[in-house]
């Protein structure tokens, strides 16, 4: 039976491919291509290019593939942006996920993991790693659009013969080590993503948000987690739900926080190039301190990861980036060939 993975263009879904198909499952890829890449999909992955709120293609698809499970990464992830344009938020995580389940259930599949963030938790309240009993409080649309969908998601299985297990992100980083995918996203907000752009000379420097935070150096904490690592945890979110696991929602991060200077120091000591840092107000929003408990998804999933080193976190990053330079350098210079070879 094929795995349909939803969001398979992007930056972890693609990861989730390579994975795939590395353990020999047979995989179908459904994306919009809005933020993911066509090329990052490995050609032996099924695609399909649509929008996952399409019932025709959704039934298309589970028409012309026996889907025994579906792994559901397609989703818009900017805060700030589900902040301006919440309705967006909840049409595409919220809504698109209901019809997403809805058909699934039609359908009799079975199996499905969902995205889920920690954005789920809101502020924590001080600085031990958070639980998945912890109080949920969003503070934003992205993260509210996301808890509901877990809440769908465990009506659905208690109604249904449907089993899901939604895995909560922490900060997710790095890419693959074997150089297949890696964070290709124009724009980005993300710290390591911005800190490794500025490394290698792409923008001007880094700015810091915020030097007051109740941290032993001032900046915020976070919990980065290997891509590779997090798609391992789907890896075996998959199996536990082969084996009849019950519904699960699990943190996934490694339950160690680094703040925003020490990753800026391990970004040029792998890069070996300084770059500017600017100290700046906090970013409105965000939290001192993010760190995960992880130790349902390691005792109930066998998760373990094995990439927990922010160096190796770093290092994969700035390999990738280098290579989205030089094939940026390379569609440049054969459009610049094209374009000379052409008769005006
Ligand atoms: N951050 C920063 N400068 C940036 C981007 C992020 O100082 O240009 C900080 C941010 O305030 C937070 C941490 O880096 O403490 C991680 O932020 P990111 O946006 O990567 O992820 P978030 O935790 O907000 O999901």
């Amino acid at each position: 039976m094929a795995v349909l993975v939803t969001g398979g263009a992007g930056y972890i879904g693609s990861h989730m491919v390579w994975a795939l198909l590395d353990a020999g499952e047979d995989v179908v890829v459904l994306d919009r291509l809005s933020t993911g890449f066509r090329w990052a999909v490995p050609a032996d992955a099924r695609f399909y290019l649509g929008d996952v709120g399409d019932r025709a293609i959704l039934r298309q698809i589970f028409a012309e593939n026996d889907i025994g499970a579906i792994l559901h990464f397609a989703g818009s992830i900017v805060v700030p942006q589900s902040v301006a344009h919440p309705l967006d938020y909840y049409e595409n995580n919220t809504g698109n996920t209901r019809l997403l389940a809805a058909a699934a259930v039609e359908a009799g599949i079975r199996h499905f993991v969902f995205s889920s963030t920690a954005a789920v938790y809101g502020d924590q309240r001080d600085d031990t790693p958070v639980l998945e009993s912890a109080p949920l409080n969003p503070k934003n649309p992205y993260g509210q659009s996301k808890l509901m969908s877990e809440m769908m998601l465990r009506d659905a299985a208690a109604a249904h013969d449907f089993r899901f297990v939604a895995l909560r992100y922490f900060n997710v980083a790095g890419a693959d080590p074997l150089g297949r995918a890696g964070l290709s996203t124009e724009g980005a907000t993300h710290l390591i993503k911005i800190a490794c752009e500025a490394e290698l000379g792409k923008r001007r420097g880094v700015d810091i948000y915020g030097t007051d935070y109740p941290t032993p150096d001032g900046t915020g904490i976070r919990d980065y987690i290997h891509v590779s690592d997090l798609v391992d945890a789907h890896l075996k979110a998959l199996s536990y739900l082969r084996r009849g696991g019950e519904p699960l929602i699990a943190n996934c991060g490694y339950g160690r926080g680094y703040s925003v200077l020490e990753v800026l120091e391990a970004v040029v000591r792998a890069g070996g190039r300084k770059f500017e840092i600017r100290y700046g107000p906090r970013r409105p929003g965000d939290a001192a301190s993010v760190v995960a408990n992880s130790t349902l998804a390691r005792r109930l999933l066998d998760w373990k990861p094995r990439h927990d080193d922010l160096d190796l976190i770093v290092e994969t990053a700035i390999a990738w980036e280098k290579g989205l330079a030089a094939r940026k350098a390379g569609d440049l210079r054969s459009l610049q060939h094209r374009l000379a070879s052409a008769r005006f």
